[in-house]
């Protein structure tokens, strides 16, 4: 009897795969369901406006379908730089097709999400997604209904037509049907566009429910940050079945000229450098390498302390003011203050943390601060307990910067990189690379100073006005005796009196101290 007779081999298609697995993408239930499809979808749209500095305006439209079975349409609209007709298929029914897999900093990184949405409605109830879309300058929209071959991982077209495009949009729509459990997913999608916008006020977005709820969320800005630039790998990033494939594209180059063009990081003299460290000859061709050297190679590159720091020009963050921007519209707090770091690296991948403080008006007081969490630009919602930020703003010493909880304190925190490294495939936790820690820890200590400043001025200036009280009172009775005693005007006595109590507490223009303060307080209210 053959072994096969008793177990029974097989292999899974990526589409089959994830189909089985949903819940490793998020799609774990029909409350996340309708969560992660908006989530993806939005993403997908803020990629293709953000990154092209296309000023965002997108529009989440969700509907009952059926309810006694749960059904519900969502459909996400966007003004971005759309999809080539002939691509539409692949980008929606093949797992693992996407324009991201490049060294840049883009919200989507797997080629997976729009598939998932594609996967679950299909599999909830039975439904193609509806795409339409119009690329840049496009005379037509392309309209598609698409389904999965689940076992070939190859897109279905069960409808495809053109359509005049009278108006010049450009953009992409989509709408699909799925099981899913709008009333306890609204919340959380609300919550979710909220945080968006904090880290985007040059969006807009629009999210109409089934009952007409509509929640819009303004463009606060138009100022937007600049798009990344499509990089190459820094050789420190680099491993064994990298290195062979980029050597099989060009077997030829000798050695020095291919480390000088193929990497981030790396001039000739550099090169020259390290060929020498590592004991290779400039001039042998890097096809000649032999498979049991590669290793050796990529150890050495690994080892060389010599490389350029890696360049931050794939990435993109937000920038100090529109951060500050985007937090105060949010959170609506009584101040902000706002950093953007010095780009750093961990293993050839660089990053940059960004981080804001928000401090009272609207933010309520609690006990230990309250974190959003951010990974290029993308909210993290879940698994806060797993993040090194939640770990490395409970190690601060709050009382050194003058915070006594509970407190009206709020942290944001934006870490954006070629390489985000989370914890797990659900991307809602970011893992404790030490060079990572430390830079966040920098980002909010910088915050933290300044909120130390800002509470130590505004102490020094409600003391100033105590004594200010105190001092006008004596001054109120001391006009009153002098004009009883001299006969003397009483308004003149009282204003020198007061120009000297002012001259004596060194405060130029008391009426200001007055108003700041009024100012802080009322808005906490
Ligand atoms: P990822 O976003 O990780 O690349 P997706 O499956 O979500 O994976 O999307 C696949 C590809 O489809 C994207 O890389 C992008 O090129 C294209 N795409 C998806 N949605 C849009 C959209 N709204 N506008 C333009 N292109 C889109
Ligand atoms: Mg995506």
């Amino acid at each position: 009897m053959g072994s096969s007779d008793i177990v029974k081999f097989e292999s899974l298609s990526p589409a089959e795969f994830f189909r089985r697995n949903r819940e490793i993408a998020g799609f774990s239930n029909p409350t996340r369901a309708v969560y992660q499809t908006i989530r993806e979808l939005v993403e997908n749209s803020l990629d293709a406006t953000e990154t092209f500095k296309i000023l965002p305006s997108i529009k989440i439209f969700v509907d009952y379908v059926d309810q006694s079975r749960n059904w519900v349409s969502i459909y996400v609209e966007d003004n971005g730089i759309g999809i080539p007709g002939d691509e539409i298929p692949n980008v929606f029914g093949r797992v693992f097709y996407s324009s991201k897999y490049r060294i840049k900093q883009h919200r989507g990184i797997f080629g997976l999400g729009a598939k998932m949405v594609v996967l679950y409605a299909q599999s909830t109830t039975n439904t193609p997604i509806l795409v339409r879309s119009a690329p840049l300058k496009s005379d037509v929209i392309y309209e598609y209904q698409l389904m999965i071959d689940i076992a070939r991982n190859e897109p279905i077209i069960v409808s495809q037509r053109t359509l005049e495009n009278k108006y010049g949009w450009h953009g992409t729509a989509i709408r699909v049907v799925l099981e899913g459990d709008w009333s306890k997913a609204k919340r959380r999608v609300e919550e979710y566009i909220r945080r968006t916008a904090m880290v985007a006020p040059y969006a807009e977005f629009i999210i109409r429910g089934p009952d007409n709820d509509v929640m819009r969320i303004p463009r606060v800005t138009i100022k937007m940050p600049e798009p990344p630039k499509e990089g190459l790998p820094h050789p420190k990033s680099v491993d064994v079945e990298m290195i062979k494939q980029m050597i099989q594209k060009n077997p030829d180059m000798s050695l020095l000229e291919f480390l000088a063009e193929n990497f981030d990081g790396v001039g000739e003299t550099i090169a020259r450098t390290f060929l020498e460290f590592a004991g290779y000859p400039p001039d042998m061709p890097v096809g000649k390498l032999a498979n049991d050297e590669l290793v050796n190679f990529v150890v050495k590159m690994r080892e060389f302390n010599g490389w350029r720091r890696p360049r931050a020009d794939w990435l993109s963050p937000i920038g100090e003011d529109i951060l500050a921007e985007g937090v105060k519209f949010v959170l609506k707090p009584e101040v902000v203050f706002t950093v953007t770091r010095k780009p750093s690296s961990y293993m050839g991948n660089p990053f940059i943390v960004e981080a804001a403080l928000a401090w009272g008006g609207s933010i309520e007081p609690s006990d230990k601060p309250i974190i959003y969490r951010f990974a290029n630009k993308v909210p993290l919602i879940y698994d806060e307990g797993n993040d090194v930020i939640r770990k490395v703003v409970d190690e601060i010493d709050w009382s050194q910067y003058k915070v006594k909880f509970p407190a009206p304190l709020a942290i944001v925190v934006h870490i954006c990189s070629t390489k985000i490294p989370y914890v797990s495939a659900g991307k809602e936790a970011i893992a404790d690379v030490p060079e990572i820690e430390s830079e966040v820890r920098n980002a909010v200590r910088e915050v933290a100073r300044k909120l130390r400043l800002y509470i130590t001025r505004k102490e020094k200036e409600q003391e100033l006005l105590m004594k200010y009280a105190i001092f006008s009172m004596y001054a109120e009775e001391v006009a009153g005796s002098l004009s009883y005693v001299t006969k003397a005007d009483i308004e003149e006595l009282r204003s020198s009196i007061n120009a000297l109590i002012k001259e004596k507490l060194k405060i130029e223009r008391i009426e200001d101290l007055i108003n700041n303060n009024k100012d802080a307080s009322s808005e906490g209210s």
